[in-house]
Parts: structure tokens; sequence; C-alpha cells
């Protein structure tokens, strides 16, 4: 690469980013300069050499060519890992579309001086046997949060304080009694080393089975060959991927290397974190989205001064600045929360990859359920295709039953529960055992409309229904779940003034309610956004129900991600259809991924469970391929579909964007961007490379007053859309600097807009 000026920053820390310095580049060294090397140069009035980072090249100056200061020299050493760091920014801003500071923001740590955090540990100072006394003293006397602290030490040995504050929902309070008590210490970081490492408390870890070993010895004579490749693990739930994980990355330690565990917040329970701290004692930590940027800087500084070897969190932890990474281990690969919502709007698969591909590291995907994306690219070679077939611990698969809702309809069956559902709801309750009834929040928004006109009750500045609550307080209140926007609940119609104005489709306080009617003597727990919203409220509710007390679990999405309940063997999925009809090409995939993952959590334990899904279309491709547990035929339908309607990861696709506070600016703008790149000259006629579709309004056009119009574009051929979307960057450029509108790119989007 060869430029004449670069773009230096002086000081990587967090709120100096954007302050970027033009400097020229002396002819010697215009070859061999690039984004991410660490340069020295003279700065302010004495000229005084500073070391930065080139974040930036171009050839033209900014300003007056004489007053622009010259490189001195390149650091001679690695890149750092600030200097990769900045490398894989710019690699974010070129792929997804964003400025590079929005691109560094992402990925650079916050800098910011706090008190160090006090890293402390919990150890039994009892004997196991006394400890299982207490145990049983607690439970009698129900204390439940003692009881629950108390059963993990002894099955866990010990355990970090953080985490068990955050993720098995312990006061302090209960920490001081307990330590009052006598029945547990708290270690600060140095008495824990002094007081050397945890008594094993729980069983040994299982010897990798022949499937396991062979994927495990593939990875070390890859790596050992130095050959670094992207693996898809694809393996049902409990089919031991973990464990393969544990493994690789312990190829990856023995070479004296670091790793990176990515998993879904919602995924990492205690019980995940634990089995990792268990292979891995000290050498690990977590990183979470609710830290304090200063408990994040501090966990930062513990990564990059080696201290921790292996970091395990949500999409984030990818920037965790280890010197020498070597593994990135991406766990239900699938999910969407892998997606960022900000600028850039990445993919951590992809920026995985590449961050990877900096600094020669190796790549492991795993999911029940991998990506239509991933599973295409492991077909077409670019990754590896490993396989489990078989759960570890050999338990067997749930037995699922599909019901047919118009059926139920036809006899007479008015509830949202069928009746074969009911009767296995009451054979579960006589046997005391726990059941779990999902429904699909997307399809089952508890909106309000009139009977007489037809008329939804929508919030007056989103284009979307208000839903129905009534637990706030006595009078019941309508709320948008995307501004916010509250009013009470008024009996009467806005347009026509009928009093004939309900409640349609069915929450989950609604299902609650029914299954209440139905099962009077049935202790129920609800799940939802509105339950959990405290700070650790699904770790409480989620607790509560692992400690039996509830029979039947209710709620959506969130109670069916990686949750292991051994005494559930019943899961009821509620109108499983709802989601198959979004608006996005992906609506299908997803409900797979949900109707499978719901099927997983039955029968985890020793008795085999059944799962009973619901639905209208009992005949929908998607509905009988989830039914069947077969991934291959879920796959061989969706990739069709999307190859003869050019959707990803057939075709790359970009939304585009458009956002204006009036609606008429909305549209001239997305229409302009559109013939844009409809009209250019290598885009014309039967040459036509991008496929432009739009621009439309979206399903939901108006967000907290903001007018929205999106543009679709399309191409087989990827670096083709990159450079549409450079060109209509420089457009959307000059239409922000007027403050007319705002345009964002979203590449290969995982929603409709
Ligand atoms: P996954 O990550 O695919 O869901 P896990 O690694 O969590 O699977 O394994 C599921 C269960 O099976 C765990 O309880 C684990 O301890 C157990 N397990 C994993 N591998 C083996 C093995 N080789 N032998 C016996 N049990 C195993
Ligand atoms: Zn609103
Ligand atoms: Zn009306």
């Amino acid at each position: 690469m060869s430029a004449k000026y670069v773009d230096i920053i002086i000081d990587i820390s967090h709120e100096a980013i954007d302050r970027a310095f033009q400097y020229e580049v002396p002819l010697s060294l215009r070859e061999t300069l690039s984004v991410g090397m660490q340069v020295q140069v003279p700065f302010g009035r004495g000229n005084h050499l500073r070391t930065g980072y080139i974040i930036g090249l171009s050839d033209e100056p900014e300003y007056d060519p004489e007053k622009i200061k010259s490189v001195h020299s390149i650091v001679e050493n690695q890149v750092p890992v600030e200097g990769q760091l900045i490398r894989l920014a710019a690699w974010m801003k070129e792929t997804y579309g964003s400025t590079m500071y929005q691109a560094l923001k992402t990925v650079m740590p916050v800098k910011e001086r706090v008190r160090p955090i006090e890293h402390k540990t919990l150890r039994l100072s009892v004997s196991p046997e006394e400890g299982r006394l207490r145990l049983l003293e607690y439970r009698r006397k129900h204390s439940v949060a003692k009881a629950r602290l108390l059963e993990a030490l002894l099955e866990n040995g010990d355990i970090p304080y953080e985490l068990a504050q955050s993720k098995l929902n312990i006061s302090k309070g209960t920490f001081d009694r307990l330590q009052e008590e006598g029945t547990l210490e708290i270690l600060t970081r140095t008495q824990y080393r002094q007081a050397g490492t945890a008594r094993r408390m729980s069983e040994p870890e299982p010897e990798l089975n022949m499937a396991q070993q062979a994927l495990v010895e593939e990875f070390r004579q890859d790596y050992h060959r130095e050959e670094y490749h992207t693996y898809l693990l694809h393996g049902v739930t409990g089919s031991g991927k973990t464990e393969v994980y544990m493994h690789a990355i312990d190829v990856v330690l023995a070479r004296g290397r670091q790793a990176i565990v990515l998993i879904p917040e919602i995924s990492l329970t205690f019980q995940t974190v634990m089995r990792f701290r268990r292979h891995f004692g000290e050498q690990i930590t977590i990183l979470n989205s609710r830290m304090s940027k200063g408990e994040r800087y501090d966990q930062f500084q513990r990564i990059r001064t080696g201290e921790v070897k292996i970091v395990i969190g949500p999409r984030s932890a990818l920037f965790a600045p280890f010197t020498d990474l070597g593994l990135i281990v991406i766990d239900e690969e699938h999910e969407s929360s892998y997606k960022s919502d900000n600028l850039p709007k990445y993919h951590a698969r992809e920026t995985a990859q590449e961050r990877a591909r900096i600094c020669h590291a190796s790549v492991i995907l795993g999911s029940a359920t991998p990506s239509v994306v991933s599973y295409y690219r492991a077909e077409q070679g670019e990754y590896r295709l490993w396989q489990l077939e078989n759960r570890a611990a050999q338990q067997a698969l749930a037995r699922v039953e599909i019901i047919d809702l118009r059926e139920e309809l036809r006899t007479g069956n008015r509830s949202r529960f069928s009746y074969r559902l009911q009767e296995l709801i009451a054979e579960r309750l006589e046997r005391e055992q726990q059941s779990i009834i999902f429904m699909n929040r997307r399809g089952y928004a508890s909106f309000v409309s009139c009977r007489s006109c037809g008329e939804v009750v929508n919030c007056p500045h989103c284009q979307v229904s208000l839903t129905y609550h009534d637990h706030h307080s006595d009078r019941p209140k309508l709320i948008c779940h995307y501004c916010g926007y509250t009013e009470d609940y008024v009996q009467q119609c806005r347009n026509c003034g009928s009093k004939l104005i309900g409640r349609f489709g069915s929450g989950t306080q609604l299902v609650e309610a029914e299954l209440k009617e139905l099962f009077p003597a049935a202790r129920i727990l609800r799940m939802d956004a509105d339950t959990t919203k405290g700070k650790d409220g699904h770790e409480a509710i989620l607790a509560a129900f692992g400690e039996g007390k509830a029979d039947i679990l209710v709620g959506t999405q969130m109670i069916v991600k990686g949750h292991d309940f051994p005494n559930v063997t019943l899961v009821g999925i509620l109108a499983a259809d709802l989601s198959l009809h979004n608006q996005d090409y992906m609506a299908g995939e997803r409900t797979f991924d949900l109707l499978t993952q719901a099927a997983g959590r039955a029968g985890r334990g020793a008795e085999p469970g059944t799962v009973v899904i619901q639905t209208y279309e009992p005949e929908h491709p998607v509905i009988q391929a989830a039914a069947g547990q077969d991934y291959a035929a879920f796959y061989e339908n969706a990739i069709a579909y999307r190859r003869l309607l050019k959707y990803p990861p057939v075709y790359s696709m970009l939304a585009v964007l458009v956002t204006a506070s009036r609606e008429e600016q909305a549209e001239a703008a997305a229409r302009k961007l559109a013939d844009l790149l409809r009209n250019q000259p290598e885009n014309t006629g039967s040459r036509a490379v991008l496929r432009v579709v739009g621009p439309a309004a979206p399903v939901i056009a108006k967000v907290k007053d903001i007018y929205r119009r999106v543009i679709y574009v399309k191409s087989l051929e990827e670096p083709c859309l990159l450079l549409a979307r450079q060109q209509l960057e420089e457009y959307a450029a000059a239409l922000e600097a007027s403050g007319e509108c705002k345009v964002y790119f979203d590449r290969d989007p995982m929603k409709g807009y």
C-alpha cells in the first residue's frame, strides 16, 4: 500500500479516539506504512517525539500541505494488540459501513481510571458432610438463597464472589450472614492465591468419546501445522460440543496462546461458567454487558498483562486485548445477538474470522442449528464441517407431537391449549414433573382493537400497536414497546366511539391467566420482558423454577435458551407458526431454531421428554423439519428458497435505511439513492450486477416521530455491493450534512425493516 498522508492517533484512550492528526509520509516509508502500525511523530509545539497509531491512509492533504508535519519513523517490533484492533476496526468500517471513529469506539476498551476491583472468592469453611447438614437445615427453614449458594459451593468448590452475586442472584447480606455463621469464607485475591487451589467437590470431567476425540485430534494436528481454519461444529444439544471447545482451548494454551469464547448473554449461565472454571481455574474470566466501564477496563488490564488466558462473554468480548490470541470459539453461532444493532452493524462471526486472520488464529463455530449462512459456507468448503450426531450422555431425544389447531377449532375447542396438551399437562402435575409452555412473542403482542370499526390502537409516535398491561397499578395501561409512550386504557374507540373495544392476540399474561383457570392448583411462573425487568430478574425466575418452586413455566424466547431442568418432561409450543409470517427472509430460520431449541428443553434428565407443537399449518416444511428434528431437510428447503429469491448467503444483500423527520424528505432522499444505484453505467441492461429493490416504506414506517424508508440492494458479487455502498456513502454524507436526513447501512441484514 502506498499513501502520501496518514491519520494518526496519539492517545488511544476512548475519549481521544476521534482526535486524529494528519502527517505526511516520507518517500522512504511510503511502501511500508499500513493501518495499525505504530509510528513516532513530532507532536505539539516542541515537536517532541510521541508514539502513535496509524488509523487511515490518504493521498490528499486535509489542510495546507506546508503545515503538515512528517512521520519520523516506524516503531520496530511486531504490531501490538492495539494495532491489530485498529486494523480490525478499519476492516469493519469498510465492510459494514460506518465512520472510522464509530468502528474504533467499538473495538477499543474504554480507558477509565478506577479503584482496582477486588476479586473475591467464596470458599466453604466446613467439611462437605457438615455442609450437607446445614443445607438440609436451610431448606427446612426456607432460606432459599442460602441453600442455593451452599448447594453451588458443595457442587463446584470455590466460586467467584461476583459470579455468585450476578448469576445466582445472592445478596451481600446473605454472604455476610453465611460468613458470620462460619459456613463460608470470603477470600481476597491475595489470600486466595496463598491458600492454594480449590478443593474439587464435583465429579471428574467426562472422558471424551470417540467422536469428540476425533475432532479434537484433527484440530490439534491442523494447529501444529499452523493451519488456522474456521470449523463449524454441528451437534445436537447435549452432544458434547462444550467439551470439544475446552479441549481445543487446551491445545492453544499449551502453545502459550490465548482464547476467546463467545456465548450469548442469555446462555451464559452459572452452570456454563462453572464448567469452564472447573476446567481452567483462575485462567478464565467473564465479561458481561452489565459491567461498568471501570470493571470492564479492569478486566481488560488483566487480559493485557497475561494474568488471564481465556475470556468468556457475549459479542463484545471478541475485542478482548489478548496479545497472542490463538482461538475464537463462538457457541450458538446462529444467534441473532451476534449481530450488532449499532454502527458499525457488524456480525461477530465474520469479525472473528477477520481478527483470527490478522493474528493467525483458528475459529470454532458451534450450534445445534447452524445458521444457513454458516452451513452454506461449510458446503462451499470455506469452513470445515464437524458433526456430532449423538447425545454424549446417551439420553434419548424428546418425542414430538404436532397438533393441528384447525382441527381443535372444528371440535369446538376455543382454548389456546389443545385437548392433548391439557391432558399432558395434567399428567405432569399428577406425577410432580414440570412443564414449560413456550410462546412466540413476535406473533403475540397483546394489542387493543375495536370490534365495530376494526381500528387498532397505535402509538402516536411509532407505527406500532400499543400493548395492554394491567399489572402496573390498579388502572390498566397501554404501552409502546418502541418508545415507551404510555396512556391509560380507556374502554372506548378513539375512531368511532364504540365501547366494544378489547384485547386480541394473547400475551404471556393471558396465557398464564388461562392456565390458572384450567389448572387452579398448579403453581405457575411467568417469564417475559415484564417480569425480568430487574437487574437479575431472569436469573431469579430460572433459579426458582430449577428449585421446583413452580410446576409450570410460561414464557417467551428467553426460556428456551441453554437451561437445563432435569425435571421438565413436557414442552408445549403454542401456535408455532406465528413467527413464520414475519416480513423478512429469515423468519423460517428463526422459527426452526426456536422450535428445535424449545424441543431440546424437554427430557434433559433421566425421563424422556415430550414436545407438543401446536400449529395452524402442520404441513409447513419448517414445522415438519422441526418436528422431525431434521436439520438437513430444513437446510435444503431454506437454501432453495434463498437461491430462488436471491437472498443471503447465496446473494449478498445491503439494506439502506433512510430516516427523516418529514415523510416527503425520507421518500425523496431514498428515491435519489435508489436512482443513483440503478443508473450506474456498469449497472444497466443485461450487465446489471446489482438488483435494487425499493425504496419502500418498512413494516414499521415511523419510530419516535421519525419516518423511515428502506432500499434493498442484492448482488452475486460482493465487491460490487461494497463499491455501491461507498458511492452511496458520499452522497449520504452530503445529505446528512444538510441536516435533512440520516442514512444507515446494514450489510446482510438479519431482520426485516
Ligand atoms: P453441548 O455443548 O453440545 O450442548 P455439552 O458439552 O454441554 O453438550 O454436554 C452435554 C452433557 O454431556 C454434559 O453434562 C457433559 O458433561 C456430558 N458429556 C459431554 N461429553 C461427554 C462424554 N464424552 N462422556 C460423558 N458425558 C459427556
Ligand atoms: Zn412509540
Ligand atoms: Zn371503532
